[in-house]
């Protein structure tokens, strides 16, 4: 009962080690791997590394020398996903007869499955943009296929992420559009790439750095902070505000979003358009928002959530150290990354100006809608009619 319906599936946790190891061996095979956001501040706990040595980058070489062919950043999926949700959310702001706030984020497959199980009537709420690590194997596997001018179902996506439910929304159907495979064949959580590391022989401590490759490699500080609450709306408002205005804000316009609060909410001015915006993370807290919004007590115009507790620092797959909470330290070494990054917003990275020039056009297009978007009632959980 309880593995059908934990919405992050942290009680069903199924190693798919052996499923990458025969990846890995299979010459056919071009292993790309994607690692998000959150991954870089827990991913060395377990060898005893401290933030400063537990880069993405020596987390990359770990890997190189593991046998993956590429291995490429969710940062730039999570900036990619921006440029659609934000353009989703100003039209909806434009036609606001023809749609329902608020708009709820979408890029957290544990709070997209307790929409879906407990308040069904918000799912045409919910951005229809795909999470982020769904736009980058849907991406990987046309756009990059192309550009490496190889056979898009040789190519085999492996996403290194801190959750479960990622497993969970990796298997459905309708997530295969660039070539007919699934976007993502197989997740590994934190926990499952450190058990691989070790089972490898290979000492985090003593190996040195590679740099990620391009152009999926490349991401914002905007998408860094995805692995945090309120990180997604941030990051959202940065861009929208680009989009509405021709002009970027301070790029710490909208941190009053940031903190371990479970249930946060804040007010902008946009263009003149004043905007309500809410963030909650943990399940818990997201009822009672919900709750709230049913009867009327709160209205928003953008709402995030994050199942988890602090968002994806906090996830299910990450390492776990009995009675210590490491999701405040997880998210001040994201927010950190953010404010040293030279580009802070997602519509600046250039990997993500190159992909529309030469693919997609713009936001929103026929192409971005078929590879970046889903229909939230095209699944359905398990006893639903
Ligand atoms: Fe997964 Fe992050 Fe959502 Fe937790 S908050 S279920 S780790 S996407």
């Amino acid at each position: 009962q309880c593995i059908t319906h934990c919405p992050v599936n942290a009680l069903h946790e199924r190693d798919d080690t052996d499923r990458v190891l025969d990846a890995l061996n299979d010459p056919q095979k071009i292993v790309v791997a994607q690692i998000a956001p959150s991954i870089r501040t827990a991913w060395g706990e377990p060898f005893g590394l401290s933030p400063e040595k537990a880069t993405i980058e020596r987390l990359a070489e770990a890997l190189h020398l593991m046998g993956f062919n590429f291995i490429m950043d969710t940062d730039f999926s999570a900036d990619l996903t921006i440029m659609e949700e934000a353009s989703e959310f100003l039209e909806k702001l434009q036609h606001p007869q023809d749609n329902k706030f608020p708009m709820f984020t979408s890029c957290c497959p544990g709070w997209v499955r307790f929409c879906k199980a407990h308040y069904p009537e918000f799912v045409d709420q919910l951005s229809t943009s795909k999470s982020p690590q769904g736009m980058f194997g849907a991406i990987a596997k046309s756009y990059y296929a192309k550009a490496l001018e190889v056979d898009p179902h040789n190519i085999y996506v492996v996403s290194i992420m801190p959750c479960l439910a990622k497993k969970h929304e990796c298997d459905i159907p309708i997530l295969n559009d660039a070539c007919g495979d699934p976007d993502v064949d197989v997740v590994l959580t934190t926990r499952e790439i450190d058990r691989m590391i070790r089972a490898s022989y290979i000492m985090p401590d003593s190996i040195g750095e590679r740099a990620l490759d391009m152009p999926l490699g490349l991401g914002s500080g905007a998408g860094n902070i995805f692995g945090a609450t309120g990180g997604v709306m941030e990051a959202a408002l940065r861009t929208a505000y680009y989009f509405a205005t021709g002009t970027n804000p301070d790029p710490d316009a909208f941190k009053d979003v940031r903190g371990m609060e479970g249930w946060k909410e804040s007010t902008f001015t946009i263009a003149g358009n004043t905007l309500h915006v809410a963030v909650s993370n943990g399940l818990g807290n997201t009822k009672r928002l919900l709750d709230a919004l049913k009867e009327g007590r709160v209205h928003y115009d953008f709402v995030e959530v994050m199942a988890c507790p602090g968002g994806c620092v906090g996830g299910g797959g990450q390492p776990i150290h009995d009675g210590e909470f490491n999701a405040p330290a997880r998210a001040d070494v994201l927010y950190r990354q953010d404010a040293k990054n030279v580009i802070r917003f997602s519509h600046e990275n250039p990997s993500i100006i190159n992909l529309y020039r030469d693919y997609l056009d713009h936001p929103l297009s026929e192409l971005a809608e078929k590879l970046l978007h889903t229909d939230q009632h095209g699944w359905k959980m398990p006893g639903e009619k």
